[in-house]
């Protein structure tokens, strides 16, 4: 099959909250963004909208007096992101090189070059992959279990209820001691003797009353009911190996997540689990002209609406860049789409010739 080339001045990969956002301002500033994302695929767990797509209520999207579901709030972005133009791509970004301007990004039977990259490509919860987790109805996924506290813990199915959390490292301590607002007990099962999570997590959770540790157990399946969602976990005990069943009544998954970054490694820099680097004063990474933006460079927040945040962010940065303005990248430096580096201290321009001239103003 022939391969296509196209041109643009800012391509975005995703179209959860981070991309549309920054499709949504790209597009008003006249920048005909394209957009891509990775089509629907049941084996990868991919759908346009990113994660949001597998979710039914969001309750804490500002906006939304009595929440909305995730499909929807994704569909109004989209809406929102086509009237201002955004061009919008479904295929797998299988290669990108980044050595130089124009940025090079190859799909299946496409080329892509372009002036300024947007990186919101997401990252992934870590599931276990035991019967009763998947996507409802296949299992009790949405329906009595998540990978999100912050975002499903509030909702009234886990209220007053005995919850399961799964994992042993920082996550699962601060999302068993955020759940204990809303639970009767927290059962914080683990597949060791010993935590993982740091000391002060560990104090935290070990002092509050609500919740009680089940150790050294695996799980084996979540049981429930299409009626009632999930009834139980069935765990497996790591000494003796005898199987027996925990009650509860929701489980939340907290082994940790997977930044989408596969495709960059080498070219970007990244924190040892993968999660892009980029600064908090913009979103600029390591190479001038790439930006990045929601779940796939925080690993703190990751919520919608901070997606959505650090996408106009992006988008606000890539079109300074495109407008020959200085971007701050993370080493403090700004630099210029012309390779002008603005020093720390704001005093020096180094020009791509190795040139060093004054940044202070001219006196008067
Ligand atoms: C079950 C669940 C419930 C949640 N509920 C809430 C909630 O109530 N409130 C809240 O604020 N947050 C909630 N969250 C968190 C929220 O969904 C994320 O913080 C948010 O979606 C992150 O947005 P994003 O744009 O960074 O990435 P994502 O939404 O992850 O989107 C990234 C997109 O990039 C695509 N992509 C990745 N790699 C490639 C590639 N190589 N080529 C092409 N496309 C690619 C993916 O397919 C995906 O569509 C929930 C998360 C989950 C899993």
């Amino acid at each position: 099959m022939a391969t296509e080339e196209i041109r643009r001045q800012v391509v975005i990969i995703g179209s959860g909250p981070a991309g549309l956002t920054a499709a949504i301002y790209s597009a008003r500033a006249n920048l005909t963004p394209l957009l891509i994302d990775a089509p629907v695929d049941t084996e990868k767990q991919t759908t346009p909208g990113g994660q949001l797509m597998i979710t039914t209520d969001v309750e804490n999207y500002p906006g939304f007096a009595k929440g909305i579901e995730g499909p929807e709030l994704m569909m109004e972005f989209r809406k929102q992101a086509e009237r201002f133009g955004t061009e919008f791509l479904e295929e797998w970004i299988t290669k990108v090189d980044l050595q130089e301007r124009p940025f090079t990004l190859y799909t299946e039977n496409k080329i892509i070059r372009t002036e300024t990259l947007i990186i919101a490509s997401g990252a992934s919860a870590k599931w276990l992959g035991v019967p009763g987790e998947a996507k409802t109805p296949v299992g009790f996924g949405g329906n009595g279990v998540s990978a999100c506290a912050t975002c499903d813990g509030p909702l009234p199915a886990f209220r007053n209820k005995r919850l399961v959390v799964v994992g042993g490292g920082d996550t699962a301590m601060e999302e068993a001691t955020f759940l204990t607002r809303y639970a009767s007990k927290v059962y914080v099962v683990h597949r060791r003797e010993k935590l993982r999570a740091s000391k002060i997590m560990q104090e935290k959770a070990f002092r509050n009353e609500k919740i009680e540790f089940v150790w050294n157990a695996d799980v084996q399946e979540i049981l429930g009911t299409a009626e009632h969602g999930v009834t139980g976990v069935r765990l497996r005990n790591g000494s003796d190996g005898e199987h027996f069943t925990l009650e509860c009544e929701g489980v939340f998954i907290a082994i940790g997540h997977k930044p989408n970054t596969d495709l960059f490694k080498g070219q970007i820099d990244m924190d040892p689990v993968g999660y892009l680097l980029t600064n908090g004063h913009s979103t600029a990474t390591n190479i001038p002209g790439v930006f990045a933006c929601g779940d796939v460079q925080d690993s703190v927040y990751r919520q919608a609406i901070t997606a959505a945040g650090t996408g106009c962010m992006s988008a606000i940065d890539a079109e300074r860049f495109l407008d020959h303005l200085p971007v701050e990248m993370p080493s403090g430096e700004e630099v210029t789409i012309e390779g002008e580096h603005i020093t720390v201290d704001r005093k020096l321009i180094i020009e791509p010739t190795g040139e060093v001239i004054s940044n202070e103003p001219a006196p008067d």
